[in-house]
């Protein structure tokens, strides 16, 4: 096996192969259906092999998994694919990635990557500047807006117990002095995940009121003190609303409160001068969360956590409170839980150098106004919009909910685009998210096209 292997990393032919699958792959991506066929899907069972005694035949195992894993891949890196949050890669970005890929770094420490140390410090300092965040603000790249949201909140439990007195990393949350936990009634389920973790639990919090778009209402805000964790949203996973920030971190911070904002995809808009009025006072908060491979369209899996408090993101995740030394280089594993990690900056960095800071607008001024143009489209072919649409989240329903439910089963059944399944306000939607740079006025045109098509199978 060994002698093998070392033979097969001198030469280019498996390589060779692995690119023109891929190629392929890439050519068909952008035109063919977005979800996988029923027979592709059912071609999936030849993965249901048993694992062989003696070594497989490596060109044998790259034809299997283009053969049948490329048609039963779902083509979100195209433009018409709107379920989820789900974003796109640019193609150079996916060349830097190959080329990563290659190299395999340990993300850790400087020691253990010198280069992936650089490339971390630099996202870093890309991203405080872009979201207009203080300059000693901080960032852990982790594998999404989950981890992010931890990350923050942990830091949040570990200063304002460190505030009261307690060091929960020595002593626990057992007979802890109480945190309070403000969260809009709208706020995301990972969130809720996040304090579930972190033990702060997910029944003990205060929900604040919201509006009918999801966003806090700052007058119905619950009274603040300096044992509450305020959790606010950039950036409704529904609607796309912004709560109110400047109003509510004013609040928070008169009252010396942690503020964090979950900002997955819709942080993105304080680097547009066009969309950044929703996210005005963004600054004023303690730590942030957002994710890269959503509106940024880099490869998953990639989260960023933003904390203005350094000491308390570094002590909360390492579990040492007293006297980290920080070296001069950037050692990575300080603002993350992991140690090991892949070096997911290398597409963070990859994906700004090659964007700049109006292409990053551009990215992101496009996605909100082909959300709107998709709306538009919609309402003028009978459509209900039910959403302000603020950022890049549509909201669509059909005139009863019988014909919402069965038009999207039609349209996901049909191919030509995707979009998933929502409810709002305790009727289900058709939640349609733009979030792929290579999304075309023509993919909404046809995309719109393929909805008219399932509505008019859905009425029979
Ligand atoms: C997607 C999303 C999350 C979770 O992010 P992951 O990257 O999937 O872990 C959290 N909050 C909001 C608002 C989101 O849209």
């Amino acid at each position: 096996m060994q002698a093998k292997m070392l033979r097969l990393a001198q030469e280019r032919d498996l390589f060779e192969q692995a690119k023109s699958y891929a190629y392929d792959y890439m050519a068909r991506a952008f035109k063919r259906n977005v979800f996988p066929s029923e027979a592709a899907l059912k071609n999936l069972s030849v993965f249901d092999e048993p694992l062989t005694e003696l070594p497989g035949d490596p060109a044998e195992m790259l034809r299997m998994l283009h053969e049948y894993g490329s048609p039963a891949a779902v083509t979100s890196t195209g433009g018409r694919y709107f379920g989820f949050v789900v974003g796109s890669v640019f193609p150079p970005v996916m060349a830097a990635k190959w080329l990563g890929d290659v190299w395999d770094q340990l993300t850790a420490l400087y020691v253990s990557s010198p280069i992936m140390a650089k490339l971390e410090a630099v996202s870093e300092k890309w991203l405080v500047e872009l979201f207009g965040l203080p300059p000693q603000t901080v960032a852990g790249f982790v594998s999404g807006s989950s981890m992010a949201i931890v990350c923050g909140l942990a830091a949040a439990r570990y200063e304002l117990l460190k505030r009261a007195g307690w060091d929960v990393n020595a002593q626990g949350l057992f007979g802890a002095p109480p945190i309070r936990v403000v969260v809009g009634a709208e706020a995301h389920s990972t969130v809720f995940k996040a304090l579930a973790l972190l033990g702060l639990g997910k029944e003990r919090v205060e929900l604040a009121p919201v509006d009918e778009q999801g966003r806090m209402l700052v007058s119905q805000l619950p009274k603040l003190d300096s044992n509450t964790l305020v959790i606010l949203q950039a950036g409704n996973v529904n609607s796309g609303s912004f709560d109110p920030l400047d109003e509510l971190c004013d609040k928070a911070n008169a009252a010396g409160a942690w503020v964090h904002v979950d900002g997955a995809f819709g942080l993105w808009a304080a680097a547009s001068a066009n969309q950044r009025h929703l996210t005005r006072g963004l600054e004023k908060a303690d730590s942030w969360s957002v994710d890269a491979h959503k509106t940024l369209n880099t490869p998953y899996d990639s989260g960023i956590a933003l904390c203005k408090h350094r000491d308390a993101l570094v002590s909360a995740l390492q579990a040492t409170g007293a006297y980290i030394l920080y070296s001069e280089n950037r050692d990575g594993m300080l603002y993350t839980p992991e140690m090991s990690r892949r070096g997911r900056s290398l597409e963070i960095w990859a994906t700004l150098k090659i964007l700049g800071k109006s292409g990053v607008e551009e990215l992101v001024d496009g996605l909100c106004q082909r959300a709107r143009q998709f709306a538009d489209q919609m309402r003028a072919q009978g459509f209900r919009v039910l959403n302000e649409v603020v950022f890049n989240q549509v909201l669509i329903a059909c005139d009863t909910p019988e014909e919402t439910t069965s038009t999207l089963q039609k349209l996901q059944r049909a191919g030509e685009c995707w979009c998933g399944a929502g409810n709002w306000h305790n009727t289900p939607v058709m939640r349609v998210s733009v979030c792929s740079w290579a999304t075309t006025a023509e993919d909404i045109d046809r995309s719109v096209a393929a909805f008219v098509k399932a509505r008019e199978e859905a009425q029979g």
